[in-house]
């Protein structure tokens, strides 16, 4: 009799299951976590599907099941998620899987905590250290000896002294929770109407099946209270939630927000905890142990006991765009995971993109509207800076209305804040002798002058060179022109102006750790900065109550990239930027230096009509058959050898299936036609809403030649960059 036959997918680069054998003694179902035999290997793997129906000409080649792991079993919900999203995004399945096994496998057993508590007589000789230790654990409570070392202001050398005297003695800790459970009634929040209002109806949906509920409000109208009590009832239901996050590094001041109200801290999921912390949340998740995670993109692919609630933060926020590997939208795939598995989606923006827009208009999404700034504060004025008309001064870049304005702010006793979304010193560095400029040798970019690093760098491959003495062209010594502003070059400019002013720069580039720029960030909310130099870093998130006036050094910075998505998101960054001013006082004032006032995205903001601005752009769009009101696939050919990737580009294009609603362009250099060496050609597929690109992608793929050695073909549906 032939034994039982399981599908097994393997978390490598393939789409198909694998047939494995079971051996009699395992009971197997499908979602189980196994270990099988790959090649010359042992792979972890999940049970896919039954295979009643083996070829029979393979029964004798088939390996068997090794064994099965000790883990909650995948669910369908999640199994079909991965399906889901392997279809739509044309990878593999078995890289869609490897997003959801990041469970942490031979990390050999944990380290012990000891944990320290007062129990003997007071040291012999006493110093001002071991009192403040003394102080601390009068409680007689038990602490980690970090913690006790760290909340006690001691090196743990005072600790062990302590302990080698008997005043302290140890007992081995249990393993540190994930997280503790939060409080749904911790500390009852204080909502104004509208948040009530909005509050009540959000709960309404969070007990409920599947829906899509756009939360929109201003900066600063309060819309994590808001959503923080659909939580709170996911809590009470005893049913998990996941909070999605663009930037989980700036966001240390929202898991101080969450223990405000439930407690405690959530549990947090993102690519800078350490393989344990990984693995024992993704163990802790699975068990249903943790009922919040806050979480970057990848925390959609993690198995969920009970998932209940999806809240997608800053839902228009690009970095939700995963841009290597499986290429996804985490924001349209939290809808869909929502859909899988009939629960509620929240997104929350004060502004929403335009895909979401339309899906509100459409009817396809609720709307929730949160008027007011907290505390009906009014949202700043703003006002543009006609740069055709007045001119900074030569190799200046702060018109003297801006300059005027802040001068006025400062004397008052404000803050300010210049945004310039531009890291490094300038853009572009050039010979005056012989016109010669510095462009990195593996892209087609120039390389941006990092004063602060003595470095000229590649922001595309990471390339730096030391600032050069003489030209390598003429050899003229001397003889460098920075042109453009950077942050790094604004700040020598505000430096000049306001001499006495206390002034910081914000740029990701200068930040050494995320503890420092969390130090940094409350000193400018504790009012030791009076003028603050920013990159997109102070766009999100922050509260500074002091900061009234922001000035937009180049509005029109991004508008003109040949991304169609160019103006939604000079629109989003420059009203999030300026919504920073005036959130305490109600006295904001914005700026914008910019060289095309007529603009819609100018216009919009200075009259703050958001609205006018998303008719425009709707409009825009769909004349122009953009999404959301057509479907686009960028295809990427790339390779060492520029002739070679040309060829191989064209054969592939004259590949394409013909069919009457399909559009191909291309192939066409990209914009940057040569990244780390690499030469890059560019097709555009360009489809109407209602069809099945991914469906046509692989009639295409399974017809093309494949690309061959190191010519590699990148597919992106609806792709963000157009790079
Ligand atoms: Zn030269
Ligand atoms: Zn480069």
């Amino acid at each position: 009799m032939s034994r039982r036959v399981v599908d097994v997918l393997v978390p490598v680069a393939l789409d198909r299951a694998y047939s494995y054998r079971v051996p009699k003694t395992l009971q197997l179902a499908p979602g189980d976590i196994v270990s099988v035999p790959l090649g010359a290997r042992e792979a972890t793997a999940v049970v896919w599907a039954e295979n009643p129906k083996p070829n029979p000409r393979l029964d004798n080649r088939l390996k068997d099941v090794e064994e099965k792991l000790e883990l909650p079993p995948l669910r369908p919900e999640l199994r079909n998620f991965v399906d889901w999203v392997a279809n739509y995004t044309i990878a593999s399945r078995g890289m869609v899987l490897r997003m959801c096994l990041r469970m942490g496998e031979h990390l050999g057993e944990e380290r012990e905590r000891v944990g320290v508590r007062l129990v003997g007589p007071a040291p012999q000789r006493m110093t001002a250290a071991r009192q403040r230790v003394l102080s601390l654990l009068a409680d007689k409570m038990l602490r980690s000896k970090g913690e006790a070392a760290r909340e006690a202001g001691v090196s743990a050398g005072v600790i062990d002294g302590l302990i080698d005297e008997g005043t302290l003695e140890t007992l081995v800790l249990p393993p540190e929770a994930v997280a503790e459970p939060p409080d749904p009634d911790f500390a009852q929040p204080d909502l104004t109407a509208d948040q009530s209002a909005a509050a009540a109806e959000l709960k309404a949906i969070a007990g409920g099946s599947y829906s899509v509920t756009l939360l929109d409000g201003v900066t600063g109208s309060g819309k994590t209270e808001v959503y923080f009590e659909a939580v709170a009832d996911t809590i009470r239901s005893r049913r998990q939630s996941l909070i999605l996050m663009p930037e989980i590094a700036l966001t240390a001041r929202f898991l101080d927000r969450f223990a405000a109200r439930f407690g405690v801290h959530p549990a947090e999921w993102h690519s800078e905890l350490s393989p344990r912390r990984r693995a024992r949340t993704w163990r802790a998740v699975a068990d249903g142990e943790v009922s919040v995670v806050v979480g970057a993109r990848s925390a959609l692919f993690l198995p969920y006991a009970d998932l209940g609630l999806i809240v997608v933060d800053e839902e228009h926020d690009a970095a939700y765009k995963q841009e290597d590997g499986v290429r996804y939208h985490a924001r349209d795939m939290a809808v869909v995971r929502g859909h899988i598995a009939h629960i509620p989606v929240v997104l929350s923006s004060a502004t929403p993109s335009l895909e979401t827009e339309v899906n509100v208009r459409r009817g396809r999404y609720r709307r929730l509207v949160l008027p007011e700034r907290f505390g009906g504060q009014r949202m700043p004025s703003v006002e543009a800076i006609d740069l055709r008309r007045e001119r900074p001064p030569p190799g200046r870049f702060i018109a003297p209305t801006l300059a005027g304005a802040v001068q006025t702010a400062i004397e008052r006793g404000e803050q300010a804040l210049f945004f310039l979304n531009r890291r490094g010193y300038a853009p572009l560095t050039l010979c005056r002798a012989c016109g010669f400029r510095f462009s990195c040798p593996s892209c087609d970019a120039w390389l941006v002058d990092h004063r602060f690093r003595r470095q000229l760098v590649c922001h595309h491959c990471g390339f730096a060179m030391p600032h050069p003495v003489e030209c390598p062209n003429c050899q003229a010594a001397n003889s460098f022109a920075a042109i453009g502003p950077g942050v790094e070059r604004l700040e020598e400019e505000v430096r000049a102006l306001f001499p006495q002013a206390r002034i910081l720069v914000l740029s990701s580039d200068l930040v050494a750790t995320m503890e420092r720029l969390r130090e940094e960030l409350d000193d400018v909310a504790a009012g030791r900065f009076d003028i603050v130099i920013g990159t997109q870093l102070v766009a999100k998130g922050h509260h500074f109550p002091k900061l009234n006036l922001v000035g937009i050094v180049d509005a029109d910075l991004g508008l003109n990239n040949g991304d169609p998505r160019a103006a939604e998101r000079t629109f989003q960054l420059l009203h999030q930027v300026v919504g920073r001013a005036g959130r305490d006082a109600g006295i904001g004032r914005g700026y914008l230096q910019t060289h095309q006032p007529e603009h819609p995205v100018m216009r919009a903001l200075i009259a703050q009509d958001r609205e006018a601005f998303y008719d425009a752009e709707i409009a825009a769009r769909e004349s122009a058959h953009y999404p959301p009101f057509g479907r686009l696939a960028s295809l990427v050919v790339s390779g060492p050898d520029k002739h070679d990737t040309q060829i191989f580009a064209r054969l592939f294009a004259r590949s394409a299936p013909q069919h009457d609603d399909v559009r191909v362009l291309g192939p066409a250099d990209a914009p940057l036609s040569l990244v780390r060496g690499r030469h890059r050609l560019r097709l555009l597929v360009k489809a109407p809403r209602a069809f099945d690109l991914s469906a046509y992608l692989r009639d295409w793929l399974a017809a093309a030649p494949k690309a061959k050695g190191s010519i590699k073909l990148d597919i992106d549906v609806d792709p963000q960059s157009f790079l």
